[in-house]
């Protein structure tokens, strides 16, 4: 789809109660092209008010929507999901405008976006309580589902549709209506996605969607309204550690996907085409801006020198370019600061003495590119090995023994998701069970999918998206003690 034709349809003023308004005080929001630095479309920015504005829709639409059916609430799931399927060049190019991915990237994105729409609509209907005998007898214990009410929901810059479709799915299942605050870098998706639902089916105020670049007054002003009682959060745990102490005035239940160091361990017995084909993936999905982006390579000393030769001749040989190319393999980083953090990273390994095996230099043309590159021979202490580099660089070391490399692995606060090549399954199996992290790929590059329960443990998160756990985080559970 042309870039026109997709800036054309998509909504730029809030979305509040079922009405599209500008922002109260007239403030907007430029959202430029990674590829170009130049401004693509102009966004309405909320105020606080706008902010308690959204809370009140979603709170006088809570009600209605906590009592339709869940075979109806599942319908518009459902819908939502046809929707997006059928309009996903529409979605996939607003992606690549304001994110600067790969169209490649952004028609995974969507798909994958769009099943939690459908996941969600089938979990709508399967929220099941339970009933006990209480063990001293005499009396039954019957356990029910609630909606928690009203959902503060934030969503960052990176996959602009499915982190959005991840809340608002299961949200939307459990009977909740939300306020969506999307990253100020790319709120046209989310504005897009709420059009849709509005179309779907869902009624006026159960989807309010509010861009905002003031985000810290602005999410302040909701978490103070009483009618919220849910907050989920995916960004940086540096946000998130603040929010959660915002969250804790309100007793606010939370769910916090945060930020990811993934280790990418590749022992002696793997097989080496498949490590390499699996590191491309869990490396270079959306040009490595991924909580789930393979961090630090540990390999194997004997295999360490092959595999790093291997991943940089497939890294050096992938087409970077505007995200809207068809040919583009990689697109630029979203903005001036992460290309310049991903630089600085680079340098840093560089100046203690790690080898470049491709990339490693800002090219010089406009927007905000960074080449794959490729570090061996990484000090031990560089920076880009404890931080996230959220760029397309692969930082490889060698280790000796397993239990070396688990120790390397486990020594991070974050705690997202790990990656393991092995031919010994049943080896592989006993080193998951060591590995810090809510999620591992084993002999696998790609773990999320909207049927398994995405999150992490440390600093990496509270709570889990995704399979039937995801739902079960906008429910309240009810007990009631029945003499039978
Ligand atoms: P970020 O800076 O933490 O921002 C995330 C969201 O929080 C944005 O909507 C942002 O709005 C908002 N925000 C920023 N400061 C805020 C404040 N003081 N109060 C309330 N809201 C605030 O993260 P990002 O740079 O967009 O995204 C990258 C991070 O997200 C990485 O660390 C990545 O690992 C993590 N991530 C985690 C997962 C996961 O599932 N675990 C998935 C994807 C990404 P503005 O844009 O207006 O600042």
């Amino acid at each position: 789809m042309k870039l026109r034709d997709a800036l054309g349809r998509c909504p730029t003023e809030l979305l509040i109660g079922g009405e599209w308004r500008p922002a109260s005080d007239g403030r907007r929001i430029d959202v430029h092209d990674p590829a170009t630095t130049e401004p693509l479309a102009s966004v309405a920015s909320a105020a606080e008010n706008d902010a308690v504005d959204a809370v009140s829709a979603a709170a006088r639409a809570l009600p209605g929507w906590a009592a339709t059916p869940a075979r109806e609430r599942s319908a518009v799931l459902r819908r939502a999901y046809e929707l997006m399927t059928e309009r996903a060049e529409y979605f996939a190019t607003l992606i690549t405008a304001e994110n600067g991915k790969a169209l490649a990237d952004a028609r995974a994105e969507v798909a994958y976006a769009a099943e939690f729409f459908r996941w969600y609509s089938e979990e709508a209907v399967r929220l099941a309580g339970t009933v006990q005998h209480a063990p001293a007898g005499g009396y039954r214990i019957l356990v029910d589902r609630a909606p928690i009410g009203v959902a503060v929901l934030i969503t960052p810059w990176n996959y602009p549709a499915a982190m959005a479709t991840r809340k608002i799915g299961p949200a939307l299942a459990a009977g909740c209506s939300v306020v969506l605050k999307p990253a100020s870098d790319t709120p046209l998706t989310a504005l897009a996605t709420g059009a849709l639902l509005a179309e779907a089916g869902a009624p006026a105020g159960v989807v309010n969607v509010l861009p905002a670049d003031r985000s810290g007054a602005v999410v302040t002003a909701m978490l103070d309204q009483p009618a919220v009682r849910k907050l989920s959060f995916t960004g940086s745990t540096e946000v998130g550690r603040r929010l959660l102490h915002g969250a804790a005035d309100r007793v606010l239940s939370t769910s916090m996907e945060l930020g990811g160091n993934a280790p990418f361990l590749v022992l002696a017995d793997a097989d080496l085409d498949d490590a390499v084909r699996g590191a491309m993936l869990a490396k270079m999905r959306n040009g490595g801006e991924a909580c789930t982006a393979a961090n630090r390579f540990y390999v194997h000393e004997s295999v360490a020198e092959e595999f790093a030769s291997r991943l940089a001749e497939a890294m050096g040989a992938l087409r970077m370019g505007p995200g809207l190319d068809e040919g583009t393999e990689v697109g630029p980083l979203v903005n001036a600061a992460a290309r310049a953090k991903v630089d600085e990273l680079v340098r840093d390994a560089v100046d203690r003495g790690a080898r470049v095996r491709t990339g490693g230099r800002i090219p010089d043309r406009a927007g905000h590119y960074y080449p794959p590159t490729v570090l061996d021979r990484v000090a031990p202490d560089s920076a880009l090995l404890s931080e996230e580099i959220f760029g397309p660089v692969a930082p490889v070391v060698g280790f000796r023994d397993e239990s070396e490399a688990v120790r390397l692995a486990n020594a991070t606060e974050y705690g997202l998701v790990s990656y393991l090549y092995t031919r010994d399954l049943r080896r592989g199996l006993a080193l998951a069970g060591e590995l810090e992290s809510g999620m591992v790929g084993l002999n696998r590059g790609l773990v999320s999918d909207p049927a398994a329960p995405f999150g992490g443990v440390k600093q990496s998160g509270l709570g889990r998206e995704g399979g039937h756990e995801g739902v079960l985080e906008y429910t309240e559970t009810k007990y009631i003690a029945t003499g039978w």
